[in-house]
């Protein structure tokens, strides 16, 4: 873990001092608007399965996800060609991204550290390895494009990440992280709520108590700040939507306990300010694809 308690611990985009947050485990970069979150995970730990709701949690995340899917490897197309480009999915789940990409023509690997969820998405075909990246990769295995949909955001070390991407990424390869952006609307309301003491929606979308909570809250500039120390040049960046209200109820609710009973409280809350973000409020997903210096490999478009 971060060791953030101890004093002026550095924001890893651009250097500044943290300073704390909204709760003990909230911290803050007073420049560039970094955030993070000392809370622990606890992958594959005997009783995070008990936690969510599995069947209710597909059900509630699966249609946004597929829509976003394709939205994002419609996005990805501008930049590379997929016939014969490796990709590889960190943090695959049940290799729904996996699958779409191989459909796009994609030569596919999704790598997943829970074991439960890789035995399903290997049962139902699609080649997902089990495991933490990198440390499953073969020695030579480099790819032209590295996906992470909802995953950056929960590993520790985001430089030392990067580092591993780099290494990982053959010249001129794509980096394209889909992940939740401290400026959108809903997070911006749940710190809102939070200052009028209501801090659960604020606690639900760092995802506390969970098997795999959130650790950091970016936003494209300041990713992009920490991207260029590695050799990583934005070259597009989108906004997808983060609420489709089918199956929002069952996404809300797949908490078993705890925050349960708020639960139609914080979905009434979300439909209501959907039209705001169907009328243009920054949206709470962002995806920023970053190419990595050193020329173009062979596969990718120009
Ligand atoms: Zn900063």
């Amino acid at each position: 873990m971060n060791a953030l308690s101890s004093a002026a611990v550095p924001c890893v985009c651009c250097g500044q001092a943290l300073c704390a947050g909204l709760e003990e485990w909230h911290w803050v970069c007073p420049l560039c608007g970094y955030e993070a979150a000392q809370l622990a995970p606890a992958i594959n730990e005997a009783r995070s399965h008990e936690k969510v709701d599995e069947a209710q949690r597909d059900t509630g995340l699966k249609a946004l996800r597929e829509a976003n899917f394709h939205q994002l490897l419609d996005r990805m197309a501008r930049h590379i060609t997929p016939a014969g480009a490796r990709l590889l999915d960190v943090g695959a789940a049940h290799g729904w991204f996996v699958k779409a990409a191989a459909d796009r023509g994609f030569t596919v690997l999704g790598l997943e550290p829970d074991h439960a969820v890789c035995e399903q998405a290997q049962r139902s075909g699609v080649p997902v390895r089990e495991g933490f990246f990198p440390d499953v990769l073969a020695a030579h295995e480099q790819f032209d494009a590295i996906v992470f949909n909802d995953v950056f955001e929960h590993i520790p070390h985001s430089d030392a990440l990067l580092a591993q991407c780099i290494a990982r990424l053959a010249p001129g390869g794509l980096l394209v992280l889909n992940l939740p952006s401290s400026r959108g609307v809903f997070y911006r309301a749940s710190k809102l709520l939070h200052r009028f003491g209501a801090g659960a929606f604020f606690d639900r979308l760092w995802q506390k108590g969970m098997p795999s909570p959130h650790l950091h809250y970016f936003h494209a500039r300041n990713l992009t700040q920490l991207s260029a120390r590695h050799g990583l040049t934005l070259i597009d960046s989108a906004h997808l939507a983060s609420v489709h209200l089918d199956g929002l109820y069952a996404r809300i609710a797949y908490v078993k306990s705890g925050l349960r009973w708020l639960a139609p409280l914080i979905w009434l809350a979300i439909v209501a300010a959907y039209p705001l973000v169907r009328w243009g409020a920054p949206s709470d997903i962002d995806v920023v694809i970053f190419r990595r210096n050193g020329g173009q490999a062979a596969s990718l478009a120009h």
